[in-house]
């Protein structure tokens, strides 16, 4: 799997320097396999010197390389372009997105492995050195992901489903005497926000990785343990509006407990996820 480009893709590129780097990524690949190991070796190589040193830590992260890492790569530099706005960044971070999708055919499509929030939840995580993943990425027994999401809502899938017990159109799996009408009725409403749904996680999500590296990697973006209730007020005040009354009784000892109260209905889940 060389990489598949043409001398035209290649020119397109404004800056010289980054057109000569993949022309040079393009030579030493051409009779072999490229592994996202590789690619990544290739990129530090002939890539990185053409970026500013301070943003050289998106390309030196000790995470695993996959193709979806790589992809983060490329997105991580558009967000600090977002701050620095260089021209040559930017030809940088859509080098390495070509790399990422050209080296097979045909092109590479970003695998959303999971939720792209979860995706930065995570690369956050990884940035600030807390050690999310493997303490609550559960065994597949337990049949719950706290990172597995409706494709609707926030809500818990139901198992093997992508959606929740709320979204679901007649499953067996929803309680007896579940209105069938309403629930395909609760499904359609679903379909016709999605779009909005979507519109709105996106727009908190940008907001917050910019504020995350404009704050040079600190967590204020995460929820934290302590002034839960301010952040809530704060970062999501929908939620906070919603919490109504139960404003009053909210702090940080009893704050998960009525957050997942509020948003999160277990009915419908196994015996085991309700546990959970
Ligand atoms: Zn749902």
């Amino acid at each position: 799997m060389p990489l598949y480009l043409d001398d035209e893709a290649i020119e397109t590129f404004v800056y010289k320097e980054v057109a000569v780097a993949l022309w040079a990524i393009h030579l030493h690949v051409e009779d072999v396999a490229v592994t996202p190991a590789l690619a990544l070796r290739l990129i530090r190589q002939y890539l990185l010197p053409l970026i500013p040193p301070e943003h050289w830590h998106v390309l030196n992260q000790k995470q695993p390389v996959t193709w979806n890492r790589i992809w983060m790569i490329s997105s991580e530099l558009a967000s600090v372009l977002g701050r620095s706005n260089d021209p040559l960044l930017f030809e940088v971070g859509n080098a390495i997105e070509l790399i990422h999708s050209h080296t097979t055919r045909p092109p590479r499509e970003y695998t959303f492995a999971t939720v792209i929030e979860v995706t930065y939840f995570l690369s956050m995580c990884g940035q600030l050195k807390i050690p999310v993943q493997s303490q609550i990425r559960p065994d597949r027994e337990q049949r719950i992901d706290p990172f597995n999401f409706c494709s609707l809502c926030w809500r818990q899938p139901l198992p093997g489903r992508k959606l929740c017990t709320h979204h679901a159109p007649g499953t067996p799996l929803l309680a007896e005497g579940t209105d069938k009408r309403a629930a395909a009725a609760r499904y359609k409403s679903g379909v016709r926000q999605k779009e909005q749904f979507d519109k709105a996680v996106n727009r908190i999500l940008t907001k917050e990785v910019t504020e995350f590296h404009e704050g040079l990697f600190t967590p204020v973006v995460l929820l934290p343990e302590q002034g839960i209730a301010a952040w809530v007020a704060e970062r999501r005040p929908l939620l906070w509006q919603l919490l109504g009354e139960r404003q009053q009784e909210f702090n940080d000892g009893n704050a998960v407990g009525m957050l997942l109260d509020l948003l999160h209905s277990a009915d419908g889940l196994p015996a085991k996820a309700q546990q959970m």
